[in-house]
């Protein structure tokens, strides 16, 4: 339903659930939160319920500059902590949050599961994540592309990788995402609503695109890996 993400110099974990807050009014039955610890690994949280409830469990020390978040409005496996959003893989390297509906998900699960994955979630998003962690490509955005190659159905997706730090990679197929272009910070989100106090130079991906956002830089391309053109808008907005 909603997704925020961020990577620059900040302490992620305080400006995504300020994110996921603004994210709100859309509706949503649970929330997670993954950040790229400080000493390497991902470290996620996740609670059924509000958005507080989240906050309630994020540890006090939750230290991180990048991170990815979700207000899940479930489609597939009932509103539960196991099933909010983000998905890791079994060795917790890979964290994907998604919007949307993955048609083949049942098909694409009992391949994987014919193959030894043991999933964590009812969700038909954990796929995606099972898919990139599986993936012998040698860079993050290729591996999200290979994985995105087999997925049919709708997403609006942000993957962190424990293996990448300095990059946060979305993609888009008929759920929204926008890219928020700060000072040495950026940030991605389903929703200009939950960037826009920190932001108004906006981004928005088209279906088909993808997007890497490293701290200071950020670029695009279609899903064949095709660069495109991204200028940044500037948003109006009336708080
Ligand atoms: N289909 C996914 C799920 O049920 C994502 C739902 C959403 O867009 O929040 O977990």
């Amino acid at each position: 339903c909603g997704i925020v993400g961020y990577i620059g110099k900040r302490d992620v974990a305080p400006l995504l659930l300020e994110g996921l807050q603004r994210l709100e009014y859309r509706g949503y039955d649970s929330a997670g939160i993954v950040i790229a610890g400080k000493s390497g690994g991902l470290k996620a949280v996740k609670a059924k319920g509000r958005v507080r409830e989240l906050e309630a469990r994020v540890p006090k020390r939750f230290a991180g500059t990048t991170g990815i978040a979700h207000t899940r409005w479930a489609t597939h496996g009932a509103p539960s902590d196991e099933n909010a959003h983000p998905h890791l893989d079994t060795e917790g390297k890979v964290a994907v949050v998604h919007n949307g509906i993955v048609d083949n998900a049942s098909e694409l699960r009992a391949k994987l599961e014919a193959d030894g994955v043991v999933f964590a979630s009812e969700t038909d998003s954990e796929v995606i994540t099972h898919l990139i962690a599986r993936s012998q490509a040698v860079s993050l955005e290729e591996k999200v592309r290979e994985a995105l190659k087999i997925v049919e159905g709708t997403y609006g997706i942000a993957v962190m990788h424990a293996d990448f730090p300095d990059r946060i990679v979305a993609a888009r197929n008929g759920s929204p995402v926008v890219l928020g272009i700060g000072e040495k910070e950026m940030f991605v989100a389903s929703d200009v609503a939950a960037l826009i106090s920190h932001t108004r130079q906006v981004v928005t991906l088209d279906d088909g695109e993808m997007a890497t956002l490293k701290a200071d830089d950020f670029r695009t391309y279609t899903t064949s890996g095709t660069r495109t053109t991204a200028t940044p808008e500037t948003v109006e907005w009336e708080a």
